[in-house]
């Protein structure tokens, strides 16, 4: 069987790191061939001295000097490049086969849209690049046929629960009623609005069910990851956010349903570990040993649901608005929630105004249409400035 290779965009972080876990469980499969990072050299030292990829890309060009000396000095066989200009074209390399899309935050656009373009296996875990450029990189995903699967938990287990064949950007077939989304409602699900304004970065970080980086971290305590995540699922499956019902399930072990005409709803279960879907997204369609413990029902005993509360977590209802406004609108609503996010974890707004300043942006931008991706990067540029006006308002105070 011909080995495949995997470029792994962001592969120093939490889906990057779980990738290669999955990778090393199979390496008669594939071959970790190129791996990237933003701006630490030392920690990509040391997935160059396990993995041996063919190339080590840095996104910070003075990074990837420091790389360069360092790979040498330890006499590894690694190509080091460095530059945004480097993520994209080893996304599209011809021995590259399978892209995992794992960048956080608006940096993985175009690389991921490369990918897409030169037609590879496209594991999406960056959500933000497809809720800015969602009309574009669908278009792109069909005119070249790249396989698209999706690594976000509930999105995979979505794709798992629609009929075999299903091809991501399709309509979903119209025997289906509803999408049934899962949340697990972050580490603040009980706390009152009071309790809100007072949490920490720390606090946010700290997820009840999964280990994740910073950004997300704090998007799923705010519900802008639920926000995000809506709108992914209406590219990638084609529908509507009124298609989609989001169920707070504080277990996080039903990972998303679908409901079907005769009332049938399936749903995909496990334990709250990306090994699963980044398993399930590279063997597709074959299954593949992911080193996932096996779910304990008796411990668990009960699963519960409840509905969101938009009082205390107004993010969902503003991508909703986002997606309806169509557009620009999600592309600033990504760029004004990374400035926020950012601003929250320098310690310099409270949480809730997270929603705050992104409801701003979203009211003193205005909406155009987008025809390439120069219309998506220059709303998020706008975004992000209007998002930092904001944020100098408010810690000026
Ligand atoms: P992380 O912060 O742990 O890792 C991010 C990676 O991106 C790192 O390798 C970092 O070096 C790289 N990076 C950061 N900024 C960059 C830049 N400007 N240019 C190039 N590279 C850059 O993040 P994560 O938790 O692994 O999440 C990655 C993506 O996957 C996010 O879009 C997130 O929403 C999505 N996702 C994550 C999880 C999870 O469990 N962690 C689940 C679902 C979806
Ligand atoms: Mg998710």
């Amino acid at each position: 069987m011909n080995v495949k290779n995997v470029c792994i965009l962001g592969a120093t972080g939490s889906i990057g790191l779980n990738t290669l876990d999955v990778i090393a469980r199979h390496s008669e499969k594939f071959k970790p061939y190129v791996l990237t990072a933003n701006r630490n050299a030392e920690e990509m030292l040391a997935l160059c001295k396990q993995y041996r990829p063919r190339y080590a890309v840095m996104a910070a060009e003075s990074a990837a000097q420091d790389l360069h000396q360092l790979v040498q000095a330890s006499q590894l066989e690694v190509e080091v490049l460095g530059g945004p200009g480097a993520l994209i074209d080893v996304a599209a390399l011809d021995e590259v086969d399978i892209v995992m899309a794992a960048i956080v935050g608006a940096a993985g656009l175009r690389p991921n849209l490369a990918a897409a373009r030169a037609g590879k296996k496209v594991l999406l875990a960056n959500k933000e690049s497809l809720v800015m450029s969602g009309e574009l990189f669908m278009k792109e995903v069909r005119d070249t046929q790249a396989q698209l699967l999706p690594i976000d938990s509930e999105h995979n287990a979505i794709f798992q629960c629609l009929p075999t064949g299903y091809q991501c950007g399709e309509g979903i077939a119209a025997d289906i009623r509803r999408i049934l989304l899962t949340a697990s409602g972050g580490p603040f699900r009980n706390f009152d609005a009071a309790a809100l304004k007072a949490v920490t970065p720390a606090q946010a970080c700290r997820h009840p069910n999964w280990s994740m980086g910073q950004k997300i971290s704090v998007d799923s305590a705010s519900l802008m990851n639920k926000g995000l995540e809506l709108i992914e699922a209406c590219w990638l499956f084609d529908v509507r956010p009124d298609d989609i019902e989001v169920h707070i399930h504080p277990e996080s072990i039903i990972h998303s349903m679908v409901e079907y005409t005769d009332g049938s709803v399936l749903a995909q279960m496990g334990n709250p570990d990306m090994r699963t879907p980044i398993a399930y997204g590279l063997g597709w369609p074959e299954r593949l040993e992911s080193g996932v413990a096996s779910l304990n029902l008796f411990e668990l005993a009960s699963l519960n649901f409840e509905r969101p509360d938009d009082q205390r977590f107004p993010c969902l209802e503003l991508a909703r608005q986002a997606f309806k406004a169509g557009g620009t609108a999600c592309a600033s609503l990504n760029a004004a929630n990374e400035e926020a996010v950012a601003a929250f974890l320098k310690g310099n707004i409270p949480f809730t105004s997270i929603p705050d300043i992104i409801d701003g942006v979203l009211g003193g931008t205005a909406v155009r249409p987008v025809n390439c991706v120069e219309d998506v990067l220059s709303a998020d540029q706008s975004a992000r400035c209007e998002a930092n006006r904001l944020i100098s308002g408010l810690t000026t105070i």
